[in-house]
């Protein structure tokens, strides 16, 4: 799962911690002389302010540092003509300590193939623009160990995304809220075949898990076996299916549902409406007309994880149309990018509550931004 957008960010991130601009190099040391060469060893690079000269404390005065100083300091230059060059057990000790900034012109050469890879993977543009604009602010021109520059622009990463990416809410909690008595309703709407009618099954028979009770509205009154799909469902799943004949109102379909939810006391009302396509205005009309008649607690987003700029015209226009309150993103198991996530959080500020992760009623989990972020190797 989303393992595209993850291997490409990785890389992305090794090649510009790699092309920094150094700005601190370290003081010149050079490789400790061997041991035969007693005179020359350098076991340190600061000189002691006092030592033991066999029994005795022997504490050098203030000449005697200034001339051993300067016999190290030949030492060192001497050390240097013979092996130039040559990298040191110190350099490589204190080469992690090198200071590097990422210049604004380098930065400018990166950010177009970030801005590719991110686009590839299903990323809108607008939400590419953003986290580069944003990673921009947060790394240019700042210093950084050399040694922690990687992890650093990762980290501005994870923190940019985590902003991106809507704190979900728990839907079972929202349910619970809500008084003896009056079902919660929930309406789900997206396009055909995105898996709206699997996915409505499978939050029935999660809630099921949770003691929470429902019945589905068959309210896709348009699509030849749409009903019967949703009754095979409620079947397998042991849970109520309300339904009226093709043709008629969807609107009261949901109104039914509700009222037989209040009858018998049951929890939670889930309408399956028909798969519109989002360019449809009758379509999106006739949702309008069943939102203001059965007016839901929460309207779903239905989208595939796996179509990226569609998921993201389809949820504008739903969002546009009924104002939607979350979203659900199927067939993330068989999504290699990872981007329309981001991408459809960006563009309707609505969390993404759970992804759809295969065809059984259990693969389905609650979305979980950390979850996500570890996906995506950050
Ligand atoms: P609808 O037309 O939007 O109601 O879509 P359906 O519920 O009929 O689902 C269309 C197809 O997608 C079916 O074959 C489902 O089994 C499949 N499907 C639904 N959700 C998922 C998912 O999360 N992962 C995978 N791999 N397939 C899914």
């Amino acid at each position: 799962m989303f393992k595209g957008l993850k291997e490409k960010l990785k890389n992305w991130t090794k090649k510009i911690s790699e092309k920094t601009e150094t700005i601190d190099e370290p003081e010149k040391l050079v490789e400790a002389p061997k041991k035969e060469d007693e005179k020359a060893e350098i076991k340190d690079v600061g000189l002691p302010m006092e030592f033991d000269a066999g029994m005795q404390k022997y504490i050098p005065d203030t000449e005697e540092i200034k001339s051993i100083e300067e016999n190290l300091q030949e030492t060192v230059e001497k050390k240097e003509e013979i092996k130039p060059g040559e990298k040191g057990f110190l350099k490589k000790i204190t080469s992690k300590l090198i200071k590097v900034k990422i210049s604004e012109k380098e930065f400018e050469v990166y950010s177009e193939e970030l801005e590719m890879l991110l686009l590839e993977n299903n990323v809108a543009l607008e939400v590419a623009e953003e986290i580069i604009s944003k990673l921009k602010s947060e790394i240019v021109g700042k210093e950084f160990l050399k040694k922690e520059v990687e992890e650093e622009i990762k980290d501005s990463l994870k923190e940019i995304i985590k902003e991106i990416l809507i704190e979900p809410f728990s839907l079972v909690d929202e349910i619970k809220k809500k008084k003896t008595g009056e079902p919660y309703v929930i309406l789900f709407c997206g396009i055909n075949g995105t898996g709206k009618t699997t996915t409505v099954a499978k939050i029935a028979e999660q809630l099921k898990g949770k003691k929470i009770s429902s019945v589905l509205a068959a309210a896709d009154t348009f699509r030849a076996a749409s009903i019967e799909q949703l009754q095979k469902h409620g079947e397998r799943i042991g849970v109520k299916v309300i339904s009226h004949e093709y043709g008629t109102d969807p609107a009261s379909v949901g109104f039914d549902a509700i009222k037989y939810a209040k009858k018998n006391l049951i929890n939670c009302v889930l309408i399956d409406t028909a798969g519109r396509i989002h360019t449809s205005k009758n379509l999106l009309k006739e949702i309008e007309k069943v939102s203001k008649v059965c007016k839901p607690d929460l309207k779903l987003f239905i989208g595939e994880s796996i179509t990226g700029n569609d998921a993201i015209e389809q949820v504008k226009s739903f969002n546009w149309s009924i104002g939607i309150d979350g979203i659900i993103l199927t067939k993330a198991d068989i999504d290699e990018k990872g981007g329309t996530s981001l991408s459809v959080s960006y563009v309707t500020k609505k969390p993404i509550l759970y992804l759809g992760t295969g065809q059984e009623y259990d693969a389905i989990e609650v979305f979980d931004k950390n979850k996500f972020i570890k996906r995506l190797g950050l």
